[in-house]
């Protein structure tokens, strides 16, 4: 009999499913590779590498651009491989037996699944009927049970709406615990709360490369804290926990950010034109969104799934027991010529059933 630590038995798997679709709008990543430019670059950069030494140097590289951008000491700034990396070390840091970590629901799976891991007890808390967050309730709920850690997705995934920045404001404000805020999707908004953390000091705020720059597959994100904060969360990482090939491939793609302005704009654009289209279907119910994917709701979503999988397009379905989305797809804004296929297609189906 193998022994596994407690929490693992019941601890559910992160269920996206992975498999490769003609048009792949199923996981938020950018379904372009880097601008020609950036990639050159890219490719150029890892060309002469010292892969033979640990990446000191490229680590600190790439703090010192995103801290000299966000206009704060480099002690404030650490990065991870992906913001996953940060997400579970903060979970980790605030986290233990006994300890308690409040989220919404619905909202990004592997809170969840991160809360179980660091064997703190989670606290869902349901979002309303259209999504959106009862901030009073949330900062109710935070003291009343004294968690720990409360954590905000802004913009939310897989909802796509979004708080003010005064309204997270008023949560760390008002309550004595972290807030880890995962601004995963922020680009595709343009108001990040970073601002506010030099006013608070339980205030965290996680950003990701994976999203606006299509750096998915090199695990980057980075967190944004004060510094009594940043030392402590240090601790939870394995000493060269980033590998000098993303830290390179990532200091290219901050150093060459307004690349990507264009391609922002054109998913907003995307995701503003697909929702009008989507809006006009009967029997369909979308989502505002501020990111760049969209939630919908309908009675046969499951059919419409298959039906999309039939066509090689994958979209999110989410599993029967994801408190809050019953009959849910989300789909991520892809290329105009995307788009439109995907919208074809749930037109389609829309007909035949
Ligand atoms: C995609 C995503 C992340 C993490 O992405 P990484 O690739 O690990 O940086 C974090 N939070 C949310 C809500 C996401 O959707």
């Amino acid at each position: 009999m193998l022994n596994y630590r407690n929490a693992l038995g019941e601890m559910p798997s992160y269920d996206g499913v992975e498999r490769d679709f003609r048009i792949k709008v199923n996981a938020n990543e950018s379904t372009m590779n880097l601008p020609p430019l950036v990639e050159e670059r890219v490719s150029n950069r890892l060309g002469y590498l010292a892969l033979n030494r640990y990446p000191n140097e490229e680590y600190d590289m790439l703090v010192e651009q995103i801290a000299k951008n966000f206009g704060v000491a480099k002690s404030q700034a650490l990065l991870g491989s992906g913001s996953s990396e940060i997400i579970e070390k903060v979970f980790h840091a605030f986290g233990g037996a006994g300890k308690k970590v409040v989220y919404p629901q619905p909202s990004f799976s592997m809170y969840k699944i991160y809360a179980k891991a660091a064997e703190s007890e989670g606290v869902p808390f349901d979002l309303d009927k259209k999504f959106d967050l009862d901030v009073d309730a949330f900062i109710k709920k935070i003291r009343e049970v004294k968690a720990d850690l409360a954590v905000i997705c802004n913009p939310n995934n897989p909802t796509g709406n979004a708080l003010a920045v005064a309204q997270i404001e008023e949560i760390a404000k008002s309550i004595d615990c972290a807030l880890l805020l995962d601004e995963a999707y922020v680009e595709f908004y343009g108001h990040s709360a970073f601002g506010l953390i030099k006013k608070y000091p339980n205030l965290i705020v996680a950003r990701t490369f994976s999203k606006a720059y299509g750096l998915a597959g090199a695990r980057v994100g980075y967190m944004l804290a004060q510094e009594d904060v940043t030392r402590m969360i240090n601790k939870t990482f394995m000493p060269y926990h980033m590998n000098v090939l993303s830290l390179a491939a990532a200091d290219i793609v901050y150093q060459m950010r307004d690349e990507f302005v264009s391609r922002i704009q054109m998913t907003i654009a995307e995701r503003q034109r697909i929702f009008e289209q989507l809006k006009k279907l009967r029997g369909v119910e979308v989502f505002p969104s501020q990111t760049n994917f969209i939630l919908i709701r309908l009675e046969k979503a499951a059919t419409l799934n298959e039906y999309l999988e039939s066509l090689d397009i994958g979209v999110r379905h989410f599993s029967a027991n994801a408190a809050g989305l019953k009959n849910c797809l989300r789909i991520s804004i892809g290329t105009r010529i995307e788009n439109d296929e995907v919208f074809a297609a749930i037109k389609n189906f829309l007909h035949k059933v």
